[in-house]
């Protein structure tokens, strides 16, 4: 198997990111994308317009493969309901989790990508998963993926790499990981291409992007974004 990568391509900012850092890297970059249901099943439209504008900007066409798109809509919806594939207010839940936690997605994902990877021949499984400024859903944790990596390898037989490159790094350490990858112009790439609200909104225009701005999502997007612009106003 060779050194190749499969991202976990949403459209949004985290992913994104993670797909420039892995077409820097890797010679050889596939993307998947899944179709569960979500409101903001808009980011999925972005996701070829963002593939396309980080090819050009980094000059990676070269590496980039082929885009998969999973359509797992009918198992999520049969699974149950949660404020982001059913229409209900988000809120906190006594467990202290938004509403809009779907239990294992990410597990799901992964296994899903792994399968992909497997037929592909790609080593390299990659993610935006952050534990450092997150909504606190435990599969986006450190160990949980440490724990999915090892799974995999065992029931697929194979040496599957899980890497999450913002696992420790807070939003506005993401703005600047895309920063650097590709300058302001992936920034803008990604302000202006990608979305990451809860609800798909896609008519009010912040200086961060698009969104509802009032969404878990939204705010911890914004939050980074101001945190990240004083930071360079301060330097
Ligand atoms: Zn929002």
């Amino acid at each position: 198997m060779g050194e190749g990568a499969l991202v976990l391509f949403s459209g949004g900012q985290d992913s994104s990111t993670c797909l420039a850092w892995a077409l820097a890297r890797y010679g050889r970059v596939e993307t998947v994308g899944f179709d569960y249901g979500q409101r903001h099943r808009a980011e999925l439209d972005c996701r070829e317009g963002v593939r396309e504008g980080i090819v050009a900007i980094g000059g990676w066409r070269g590496a980039l493969g082929p885009d998969h798109r999973v359509d797992i809509a009918g198992g999520m919806s049969a699974i149950g309901e949660t404020a982001l594939t059913g229409a209900m207010e988000i809120t906190m839940t006594s467990s202290g989790l938004p509403n809009t936690f779907v239990p294992g997605r990410n597990l799901l994902f992964f296994t899903y990508a792994a399968a992909i990877a497997y037929r592909r021949g790609l080593r390299r499984l990659i993610g935006g998963m952050c534990e450092t400024d997150y909504s606190g859903y435990p599969d986006c944790r450190d160990d949980t993926l440490k724990a999915m990596q090892l799974a995999l390898n065992l029931g697929m037989e194979r040496r599957f790499v899980v890497e999450t490159p913002l696992m420790w790094i807070d939003k506005a350490g993401t703005w600047q990981l895309a920063h650097e990858l590709g300058g302001e112009r992936l920034v803008s790439l990604i302000v202006e291409g990608t979305l990451s609200c809860y609800r798909g909104d896609r008519t009010h225009r912040h200086e961060w992007g698009y969104g509802c701005g009032t969404c878990p999502a939204c705010e911890l997007r914004a939050r980074g974004w101001e945190r990240w612009r004083a930071g360079r106003a301060d330097g």
